[in-house]
């Protein structure tokens, strides 16, 4: 059974020598486990942080170990109640091929229901993301015009189109190509896109949204930040998501030059952690799921084939490379 380890934490751009795929036994598993033969992997921006020392929400990947992530499977060998060989299960011992599992960490998952990946992405943790974040976290309302950037991403795709769905007045997004950009319009429904390629983010974000925004969804920190405060209008209110643009930073980037402006429009900005909002995941999933299932809300999977390819997939991400969700599938 192969596994990704981690040998050394990367400063910058992460290099393909701090990582090793290493020949390992088989896992076995013990009393109140199940053996998985993981099926789709999932990789995601937070693990860049996880590959650092640095304290934060989840504890840093350990060096010479396998790393950690979610990932769906199926059960090959159970020694816990509950879950029988055949069953597929969700759980957080990804960048391997096989995972010995508590049966207490591991979520039954039914493929008739919906394709396996898709409780890596549109029904997991990236649509829960963007549920709880933009209802909660943004306190979005009807009638909102909101803007998000990473907007062809897993996270930002979705953030988009439940704006619409729920009634926004206009939904601005900001993606990284051309392509991306005709995507959000062309089959999402974004009002507006723009590639943040092309130009300064705030003079895009202007001829974007002429009557300002209610809510910024930040997915990617850095100059979209500073251009979404300074179209914020009256109570309106940033949820940061992510920071994608600095998490390969080697210095602190530097802070919004326009913070000033939250006093004049009475501004929030909160940031948020989706762990802290699984209490929505049944009503997530009876809400977003129909549609998912109906195609009102679309979705996009970058799939990437094969263990050995699990860190290009990674370091895809940070690129760019996907398109919606970037599932590994083994
Ligand atoms: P995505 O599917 O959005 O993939 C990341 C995308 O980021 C890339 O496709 C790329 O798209 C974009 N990107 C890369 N570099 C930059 C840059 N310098 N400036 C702008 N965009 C860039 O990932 P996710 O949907 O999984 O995650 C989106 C964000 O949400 C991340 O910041 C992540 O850390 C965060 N997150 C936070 C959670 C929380 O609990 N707070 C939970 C899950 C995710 P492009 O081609 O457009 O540049």
């Amino acid at each position: 059974s192969r596994e990704w380890h981690l040998l050394s934490r990367p400063v910058g751009w992460p290099k393909p020598e701090d990582f090793a795929l290493v020949e390992a036994e088989l896992p076995q598993p013990g009393e109140g486990q199940v053996l998985v033969r993981n099926e789709y992997l999932s990789v995601d921006p937070y693990m860049r942080g996880r590959m650092s020392a640095a304290k934060s929400y989840a504890a840093p990947y350990e060096l010479d170990r396998p790393m950690q992530g979610g990932a769906v499977g199926e059960v090959v060998v159970s020694h816990a109640e509950g879950i029988a060989v055949g069953d597929h299960v969700l759980h957080f011992e990804g960048w391997r091929e096989y995972a010995a599992v508590k049966a207490t960490q591991a979520v039954k998952v039914d493929p008739e229901t919906a394709p396996l990946s898709t409780y890596l992405g549109v029904l997991g943790m990236t649509g829960l993301t963007a549920y709880a974040g933009l209802l909660r976290t943004a306190s979005f309302k009807e009638g909102d015009i909101v803007f998000v950037s990473g907007a062809a991403g897993a996270v930002g795709s979705q953030v988009g189109q439940l704006a619409k769905l729920k009634g926004a007045a206009r939904v601005i997004g900001s993606a990284g190509s051309a392509e991306k950009v005709k995507l959000l319009t062309d089959e999402y429904g974004f009002d507006a896109a723009f590639n943040y390629k092309d130009g300064p983010v705030a003079e895009q974000l202007r001829a974007a949204a002429p009557d300002g925004i209610d809510v910024y969804f930040d997915n990617v920190g850095g100059d979209h930040l500073e251009a979404a405060i300074g179209a914020l209008n009256l109570h309106g209110r940033i949820a940061i998501c992510g920071a994608i643009s600095v998490y390969n930073n080697t210095e602190p980037a530097p802070g919004p030059k326009n913070l000033p402006r939250l006093i004049q429009t009475r501004g929030r900005i909160e940031g948020f952690l989706v762990g802290d909002h699984y209490d929505l995941q049944p009503e997530f999933v009876r809400e977003v799921g129909p549609w998912v299932r109906s195609g009102e809300l679309k979705y996009r999977e970058t799939t990437v084939e094969g263990i050995d390819n699990t860190l290009e997939a990674f370091l895809g991400v940070l690129r760019g490379d996907n398109t919606g969700k970037m599932i590994v599938k083994l």
